[in-house]
């Protein structure tokens, strides 16, 4: 089992040397969040996961969780585990003061989240799904609800869920059938079935807060007709006491590919006692800020898979001694060379290594727009983060999960066939990663709320702000010799998407097939590029510490290299997927349904 080290340095080159997070919190009125403070936030988030959560995560997939009559019991240590957690005030972190939170930017706990996700996704998840409920409640709860459930909800007492799903409905949630009828005292009884509850039941906390969709008698068909509700596991006083057990109760729990320490639940809600978050009829909307956070989280795993990945196999291959390098004997004390000389052993490192820290750097800029949108009281500003932040959740959400499969993929492989044995542990980062191309609304489903709802949908507005401060950086650097590789990739691939974006809106127009066949490979496309552009930004800084003659050359040197990797063996793959666009919808939509055949 690879020994998980938490990538401390590279996070704080992210944080503070890519994207200034000092002055970043200091203009945010982020006033706690110097950086002291954040080194020792980082270090000590860095100490609790590698000896507390990194333990319990083989055990966590071999036990499994374990349903019985109603109750689910988590794998041993999960609870002691969560318990020091709570004991630690990591839940409290980046939550509202006026409730019990330290009031720290959410870009700092996404940080250290990505720390958690790696060491043990699905302990991580618990913690994680609590977050957006608490971030449903606060933006679109009234004060009462506010009072009943947060301070629990933020000290960690207390987890979150979120039910969506239904057996007949996933994607499609304007299908859903649970419905919610009005009491005499205003709050309403929710009836219906819910599945892939995740954290739906455990062992974990005092109660478990269901954030719930669901449909008024008499409300519109469709996703016109859906109302948000909060259904606690046990009642809640006005003063946000435990009170009498609510009729709700977990079904049973599935037995999965992955994740087998989190626990997947069927949720019955029996006349249980909910109450209306938000208006009626707008529950989507309100859940909207749940599944936005909820997709950077996704976004998050798909990092910190690929970072697990990436640890395990270099270890293996420094140490794994296979045949002679092809330019000579490099280690004539043993009987053969660590397979890390050899060139494709080194593709599928870099590879992990390219999409770990690249991904990084995108998330850490995503979070930081989240926490303009948070504290800015600039609304020109805000509403420019809030564009971006459209733009690119998709994106992060669906390329760096697929990317994050592909890398626990390479970390399989670099161990050969002991990769495919369960004690080493790169087969369960793969299980445990593929959950996350398909919770918070599938790779496809996110590539068409890219291309179809925002771009095409705003006649490409939503490009601008993203767009321009593209632009601005390729155009200062466009001198600089040492950053030409680098920025002229981006110029030309940027030139060919806004091409591809145009002709792809033109065939819609005849055929709108052109739209769900191009979504994916365009998705992947926009990954790529924007990938490349925190690269290039990456490297810059790398150049600038260089000249100044910075002590950690070797570091920046490594991110050089891995930039021209990326440049050089990874965005090109973005060619393929732009060829794959304009071949159009008609090979695959020509066959008819029912002559597919096997
Ligand atoms: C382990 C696990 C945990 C989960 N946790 C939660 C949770 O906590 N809360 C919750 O509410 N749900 C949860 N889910 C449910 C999850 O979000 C759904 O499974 C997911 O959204 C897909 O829905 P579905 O499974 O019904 O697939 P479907 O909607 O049936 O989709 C099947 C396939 O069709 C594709 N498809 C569907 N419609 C379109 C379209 N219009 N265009 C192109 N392709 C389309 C999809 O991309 C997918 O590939 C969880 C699921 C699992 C397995």
């Amino acid at each position: 089992m690879p020994e998980y080290k938490a990538p401390i340095r590279d996070v704080k080159f992210v944080m503070q040397e890519l994207l200034d997070c000092d002055s970043h919190y200091q203009r945010l009125g982020y006033d706690d969040a110097s950086l002291d403070m954040i080194d020792a936030i980082v270090s000590e988030a860095a100490k609790f996961t590698e000896q507390v959560i990194a333990p319990i995560n083989q055990i966590g997939d071999e036990q499994g969780c374990t349903w019985n009559d109603g109750e689910v019991t988590t794998p041993d240590g999960f609870k002691e585990a969560y318990q020091q957690f709570v004991e630690g005030g990591w839940p409290t972190l980046a939550q509202n003061t006026d409730f019990g939170g330290q009031g720290l930017p959410h870009s700092l706990n996404t940080a250290i989240t990505e720390f958690f996700s790696s060491a043990n996704h699905s302990f991580a998840m618990y913690p994680g799904l609590s977050h957006g409920a608490l971030a449903t409640i606060e933006a679109h709860g009234s004060q009462e609800q506010q009072q009943m459930f947060m301070p629990n909800l933020v000290e960690g007492n207390w987890t979150g869920t979120m039910c969506l799903t239904e057996p007949h409905c996933g994607t499609d949630l304007g299908m859903l059938r649970t419905k919610a009828e009005l009491n005499d005292d205003g709050s309403y009884s929710l009836t219906g079935t819910k599945i892939f509850i995740s954290a739906g039941e455990h062992d974990l906390s005092g109660n478990i807060v269901h954030i719930v969709i669901a449909r008024i008698p008499g409300s519109p068909e469709g996703s016109k007709g859906i109302s948000l509700f909060i259904v606690p596991k046990y009642n809640v006083t006005a003063d946000g006491e435990i009170a009498e057990r609510n009729a709700v109760s977990c079904g049973s729990i599935e037995h999965k590919m992955g994740i087998n320490a989190n626990a997947t639940c069927v949720i019955n809600f029996d006349g249980a006692k909910g109450y209306l978050i938000g208006e009626i009829n707008r529950g989507l909307n309100c859940m909207f800020t749940f599944m936005n956070a909820a997709r950077l989280g996704v976004a998050t795993e798909g990092v910190a898979a690929a970072e697990a990945s990436f640890q395990g196999a270099l270890a293996y291959a420094k140490d794994r001694l296979q045949m002679r390098s092809l330019t000579g004997v490099k280690n004539p004390a043993g009987p053969a060379d660590p397979i890390i000389v050899h060139p494709d052993v080194r593709r599928m490192l870099l590879t992990q290594k390219s999409i770990a820290e690249g991904g990084r750097a995108l998330v850490a800029y995503l979070s930081q727009l989240v926490d303009i949108g948070h504290a800015s009281d600039d609304a020109e500003e805000k509403a420019k983060a809030e564009s971006k932040l459209a733009l690119l959740t998709p994106i992060a959400k669906a390329f760096l999960t697929e990317a994050g499969l592909e890398c626990t993929s390479h970390g399989v492989q670099v161990f050969g066939g002991h990769g495919f044995i369960k004690e080493w542990g790169m087969e369960q980062l793969m299980r445990d990663t593929k959950i996350s191309c398909l919770y918070e609304g599938t790779t496809g489903i996110q590539a068409l709320d890219l291309l179809a709802r925002k771009i095409l949908g705003s006649k490409g507005e939503i490009l601008k702000p993203f767009g321009s401060e593209v632009t601005k950086f390729c155009l200062e650097n466009a001198e600089v010799d040492a950053m030409q590789e680098f920025i002229q990739p981006i110029m030309s691939f940027g030139g060919d998407w806004q091409k591809m974006t145009q002709n792809i809106g033109a065939k819609a127009m005849t055929n709108p097939d052109e739209i769900g066949a191009a979504s994916v490979d365009y998705l992947m496309y926009s990954g790529y590029l924007t990938l490349a552009y925190f690269w290039a930004k990456m490297v810059k800084v790398s150049l600038d510490k260089l000249a100044q003659g910075d002590e950690d050359a070797a570091f920046y040197q490594a991110k050089i290299q891995t930039a021209r990797f990326y440049f050089q063996r990874i965005l090109p793959r973005a060619n393929g997927h732009a060829a794959c666009v304009e071949n159009g919808a008609e090979s695959m939509m020509s066959l008819d349904a029912e002559d597919f055949s096997f």
